[in-house]
């Protein structure tokens, strides 16, 4: 099924490594063929190749709107090489192979992200490309199709391995130029709505690129991939796998959670998160990744097995080492230190992923749940607090160190599925409550992890993602040992919990700003 490389037709808006590419292909003997600014960049470049004119006898005309539309080069893109009729076609109107097309389109989505006028994002509506990335992943029994560098370096890649291209190797291309043009075509039809006054859908939610068939989804009677939007924000979309066992549906959504939750520490300190089923289990500081990975482990040991391990800086072999002593799923950071990589190389199953630098918490972007029969979008929970954003309600006002404990406490809370009851102190989570339909009971499981865990509550700060609806809740944080309660406030009975925290000598804060997580 190997496909060995002759001509390739490489029409690019994006000339960005264009150049080596076309190289490469030459050097390979390839034939090259190309539109009028491709063409002139490559031969510009000192690299023999055709224009696209040559081949149809025709110019291009209309402004660029017809270059390419023409049966020499959709027949060349679409022939049969093996049915006899299609190669009877081919010889008969002499119309020769395309091995290899190498398409990104006109720039309409930045056009129009950039406030383009109508004309002009009209204009920048690509005809011709989309034809020819349709036509050759048709036939990708023998077309290869590139739309993107990292495309580009995979066809070269297998040129040099093994002298053409695979069957396998096309048919990931194929899926991955359909997903291209379905993406640019929901672009374009949601302009369209945008202009007519109709609510489009987001873009983004169907602008995804193939980055991985996984074996299975949630469970293994479910199918599922992963997709990455064009321009991905750092995270597990953007990581290289350094090593393990292929990542499944549930190791993606949750290093995904443990990683969002370890960009929140963005400061000098060094941060560990530990996730378990998209919740974290444990989250600390401390001066070295050593130090906060055994801090955030002690949080709770028992749910730590078979969890994933997000770290906020560069790996070390000597956190490394802690960690590869728990069982461990996947380990994400933001880099790796060469002798940090080699302690895992014994663990052959731990998945151990890299990305350049830590996300930015800060960024803005969509998520996105399904329901049935659509799906809801939202912008990302930036919120962000300090401690000028407290407002203090009770008589005593928090000491520095618990303001400090509760801004951390909110921190991981709003990384906890509702509802949410987080106990920290000094840098270090010691129980976290999640996912319960009433918040008594997410205080009552935080409290009890503590206690199972000999972790003493003492002074520790208690953080509500939203806030107390009764007092109850806050009475039973006050008795676990919390002297300071952060909450957003805002329930018809905050007099009654304020007045609860009073009585029990608490300090609390409201934050004005509540981080549901469902
Ligand atoms: P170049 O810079 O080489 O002149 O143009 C490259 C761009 O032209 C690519 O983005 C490619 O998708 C687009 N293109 C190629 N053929 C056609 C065509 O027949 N019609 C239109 N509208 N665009 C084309």
């Amino acid at each position: 099924d190997k496909v060995v490389l002759k001509r390739a037709l490489i029409s690019v808006s994006d000339k960005t490594g264009l150049i080596d590419a076309a190289r490469a292909l030459a050097d390979a003997g390839v034939e090259l063929v190309s539109t009028g600014g491709t063409k002139a960049a490559i031969a510009a470049a000192g690299i023999p190749v055709k224009d696209v004119a040559e081949l149809t006898g025709f110019p291009e005309m209309m402004d660029g709107r017809v270059k390419t539309l023409h049966p020499k080069v959709h027949g060349g893109l679409l022939g049969v090489r093996d049915a006899p009729a299609h190669a009877a076609a081919m010889g008969e109107h002499g119309i020769g192979a395309i091995d290899l097309v190498y398409v990104n389109l006109y720039p309409f989505e930045p056009t129009v992200a950039a406030g383009g006028d109508y004309e002009t994002c009209v204009e920048n509506i690509d005809i011709g490309g989309p034809a020819m990335i349709r036509s050759g992943a048709k036939n990708h029994g023998y077309v290869a199709v590139c739309t993107d560098p990292a495309d580009m370096a995979e066809v070269l890649a297998a040129l040099k391995a093994e002298g053409g291209t695979s069957l396998a190797l096309r048919k990931t291309l194929a899926a991955r130029a359909y997903a291209r043009t379905a993406a640019y075509d929901a672009a374009i039809s949601a302009w369209f709505a945008g202009q007519l006054g109709q609510s489009a859908p987001p873009r983004k939610a169907i602008a995804g690129r193939l980055i991985q068939t996984l074996r299975y989804g949630e469970n293994s009677h479910q199918s599922a991939a992963f997709y990455g939007f064009e321009h991905r924000r750092t995270g597990v979309a953007t990581a290289r796998q350094l090593q393990g066992k292929e990542l499944s549906y549930n190791n993606i959504a949750d290093t995904d959670a443990a990683f969002e939750l370890a960009a929140e520490f963005d400061g000098p300190d060094a941060a560990c998160v530990i996730v378990k089923h998209a919740n974290p289990c444990g989250v600390a500081t401390g001066p070295n990744l050593l130090e906060a990975h055994r801090r955030a482990l002690e949080c709770d040991p028992v749910s730590a097995f078979g969890g994933i391990v997000a770290v906020n800086r560069r790996l070390d072999r000597a956190a490394a080492e802690a960690i590869a002593e728990v069982f461990t799923e996947v380990v994400i950071a933001p880099g790796a230190d060469d002798d940090a990589v080699a302690v895992f190389a014994a663990k052959k199953n731990l998945r151990l992923l890299v990305t350049e630098g830590l996300p930015n918490a800060l960024d803005a972007g969509e998520t996105f749940r399904s329901v049935a029969g659509g799906f809801l979008v939202q912008s990302r929970d930036t919120a962000r607090l300090t401690a000028a954003d407290l407002k203090i309600v009770t008589k005593r006002a928090p000491t520095p160190q618990e303001v400090e404990d509760m801004l951390f406490a909110f921190t991981i809370a709003k990384h906890v599925k509702s509802n949410a009851i987080v106990f920290a102190r000094g840098g270090q989570t010691l129980g976290v409550g999640a996912g319960q339909m009433n918040r008594k009971d997410s205080a009552r499981i935080a409290a009890m992890r503590a206690a199972d865990f000999g972790l003493d509550l003492k002074g520790s700060a208690c953080a509500s993602e939203a806030f107390f609806p009764f007092a109850d809740g806050l009475i039973q944080a006050a008795e676990a040992g919390a002297t300071g309660v952060i909450q957003p406030g805002g329930s018809i009975r905050d007099e009654e919990v304020i007045a609860a925290a009073d009585a029990a000598g608490i300090a609390m804060a409201f934050t004005g700003v509540r981080v549901f997580r469902h």
